[in-house]
């Protein structure tokens, strides 16, 4: 049976703060615990000395302290690492670390499925299972960082990408307390244009998290014009490119410096030809943007083909031409199949027998 305590993951600090206002005990008790979890990656409410023996006694009542379990670990001769994470109800899901020379970058995942049913993804190919709660959401990053022995001096984890499996978006309530903590000097402290939240379209939650919080926007957008766009996402048909663009612009409008990262995955003779480059540049002309050009990654039952080559050189050309920073993604980890935005994970892996997802990271 599930616990019907209160997880003190995943708890932002706000709700922290409530809570131990609640039963009596002073705010500042909601930064103390926060550096005793995220900090110091203490999992054992009872080593929560500076609490006294009675305050402990009183928490447990009601709360609990529930970490995820890594189910296993494998480590690429690239230094990509990927953790298979348990979770509650029996499903496990993926989390890959992605270490390069001046960041390190987690990849984590938001829902188990998702809904949305873009033809080009493995993830969507599975249908939705469930949603993650904060405490998973936020779990997936406690656990990386601590078993990459982060402290707070030696951040080995600089940025965090909402690009694993599902859509961030739809799962909006859980997604916002996990946004804040990772942001938090006394969660993982991390800064606003580290963290990106990738997100299909879900233009009202694209309004919503920009009022929320500060963090910085990914945008799938995979084609230039809807015709295209509703073949390959049908949330197209629910908000369309034209919409989707002013909502873009008005994310970034009045932040400094910031930029959209729209990502377009390139599918052989489908959105990968060049005059699909110069409609893709016309339309992002007017928006602080760059474009991450992820050539497909196949999977099973899925009828695409990865762009050749000299078609993503040429894409990415008439991109940059045009002054649009514009970066391929590589592949890494191909000798663990670790997986990172284009996967349905081990869960996927373990129903359908496939080997051959691999990873794709910028
Ligand atoms: N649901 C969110 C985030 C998860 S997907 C979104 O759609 O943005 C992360 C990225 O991987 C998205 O840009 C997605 O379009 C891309 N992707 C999905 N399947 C892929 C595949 N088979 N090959 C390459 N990229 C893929
Ligand atoms: Fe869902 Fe994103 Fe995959 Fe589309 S690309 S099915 S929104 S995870």
């Amino acid at each position: 049976m599930q616990d019907e305590k209160i997880n003190l993951l995943g708890l932002d600090r706000v709700a922290l703060e409530k809570l131990f206002t609640k039963i009596g005990e002073k705010e500042y008790r909601a930064a103390q615990f926060m550096k005793g979890l995220y900090h110091h990656y203490e999992a054992d409410f009872d080593n929560y000395t500076n609490f006294s023996k009675s305050l402990r006694s009183k928490m447990q009542v009601f709360s609990t302290l529930a970490v995820p379990e890594v189910v296993s670990e494998k480590v690429s001769n690239d230094g990509t690492i990927k953790w298979l994470m348990q979770m509650h109800e029996g499903n496990a899901i993926e989390t890959v670390y992605i270490p390069e020379k001046k960041r390190g970058t987690l990849c984590i995942s938001s829902q188990i499925g998702c809904s949305l049913n873009c033809s080009f993804c493995a993830t969507g190919a599975q249908g939705f299972n469930r949603h993650l709660t904060t405490a998973e959401i936020i779990g997936q990053v406690w656990l990386a960082a601590k078993n990459l022995g982060q402290s707070t001096k030696n951040r080995r984890i600089t940025n965090v990408v909402l690009m694993g499996m599902g859509e961030p978006l739809a799962n909006y309530s859980k997604v916002l307390p996990a946004l804040k903590i990772m942001l938090d000097d006394f969660g993982f402290g991390l800064a606003s244009r580290r963290v990106t939240v990738s997100t299909s379209g879900m233009i009202p939650y694209i309004y919503q998290l920009n009022h929320d919080v500060d963090v910085s926007l990914a945008v799938s957008l995979h084609a230039p014009n809807d015709e295209l766009r509703n073949q390959l996402m049908p949330i197209n048909k629910k908000y369309n490119i034209k919409k989707l663009l002013q909502a873009c612009n008005d994310f970034v409008k009045d932040k400094k410096k910031a930029k959209v990262t729209f990502e377009y995955t390139l599918i052989k003779d489908i959105n990968d030809k060049p005059e699909q480059a110069r409609e893709l540049v016309k339309l992002l002309a007017n928006i602080p943007c760059k474009i991450n050009l992820i050539p497909f990654n196949p999977f099973p039952g899925s009828d695409y083909v990865r762009s050749l080559a000299q078609s993503v050189e040429r894409f990415q050309n008439i991109c940059e031409k045009s002054r649009i920073v514009t970066t391929v993604r590589k592949t890494r980890g191909d000798d663990i199949d670790a997986a990172c935005g284009q996967l349905a994970g081990e869960f996927y892996d373990r129903t359908r027998r496939s080997n051959s997802i691999k990873i794709k990271v910028s």
